[in-house]
């Protein structure tokens, strides 16, 4: 049988994805034939209008839910919102993070229950929430966007790398749970995507370092990436396209890195 990243018939939800990588993964998912509901917590009118920009260049219906990935509800409330506009969520991915830099000593309590809830949590709520009806469609793709620091670590990101260490846990858990049921659980785990949440880490290394920014950028971000290139964003949609595909129904379970060679070293 001749395979095709064709996604017509799908409705896929992507959490945090009016900018970054989430937004290049929404937009690969589209292009690819899939109905998509977009995410944030924020509600602007401009993630309004991302979601009508994007259904006009994709020619799907693209919609857009405000849902804070931080409550429990609000994560549970996204899959039934996309279901009810859409039609049954079968493609899942959990790309919303947040990134504080500190100490341990000096991490402030709210930032590690705030990224514990965003970038482990929510994930867990939005799986339990749409398995059901992946398990009644008898097909479903998971996609948890992890990162190379969910496979290593880096001085001053507790909070971060823990949660994404977990997420991985996760990602095997369910994988195991829905693995003769037609769906798939997988993790990408990029390097340094040059996006927002990037930009915003820059100060912070910078102080942390006593660097300045184009040192932080060549020898603190893309040190540890041997081809010293960013990732892209739309090398996450291509490869998230791919995992949701036809071609990716035997991959589950795994942690599959993006990373510019990173965890290799
Ligand atoms: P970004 O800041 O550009 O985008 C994050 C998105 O999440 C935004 O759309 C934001 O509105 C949304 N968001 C934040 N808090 C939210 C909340 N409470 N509820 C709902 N949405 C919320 O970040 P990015 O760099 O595109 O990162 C996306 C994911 O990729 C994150 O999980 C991040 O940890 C991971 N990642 C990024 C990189 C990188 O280099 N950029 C590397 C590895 C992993």
């Amino acid at each position: 049988m001749a395979l095709t990243l064709d996604l017509s018939g799908h409705v896929a939800v992507v959490t945090g994805s009016t900018s970054g990588i989430g937004l290049g993964i929404a937009t690969s998912l589209a292009e690819a034939g899939a109905k998509v509901a977009l995410n944030s917590h924020l509600d602007r009118e401009e993630d309004h209008q991302i979601a009508s920009d994007l259904a006009k260049k994709a020619g799907v219906e693209v919609v857009y839910i405000q849902a804070d990935m931080s409550s429990a509800e609000a994560c549970v409330s996204l899959i039934e919102q996309a279901s009810e506009k859409l039609g049954t969520v079968d493609i899942l991915v959990n790309n919303a993070g947040i990134q504080y830099v500190a100490p341990i000593e000096d991490f402030p309590v709210s930032k590690w229950d705030a990224i514990m809830a965003i970038n482990l949590s929510s994930a867990f709520h939005t799986i339990r929430a749409a398995v059901p009806g992946m398990k009644e469609k008898g097909w479903g793709r998971i996609v948890n966007i992890a990162s190379a620091h969910g496979l290593t670590a880096s001085p001053y990101k507790s909070a971060y790398v823990s949660a994404k260490h977990g997420l991985l846990g996760l990602t095997k858990t369910v994988a195991l749970e829905l693995a003769e049921l037609g769906a798939t659980c997988n993790a990408i785990c990029p390097g340094y995507v040059l996006t927002p949440l990037v930009e915003g880490q820059i100060p912070d290394q910078m102080k942390a370092h006593n660097m300045s920014r184009e040192d932080v950028i060549k020898n603190v971000m893309l040190d540890r990436q041997p081809t010293k290139e960013f990732v892209t964003v739309e090398q996450m949609g291509a490869f998230t396209v791919f995992l949701a595909s036809d071609a990716g129904s035997q991959i589950t379970g795994a942690a599959l890195t993006a990373d510019g060679g990173w965890t290799a070293m």
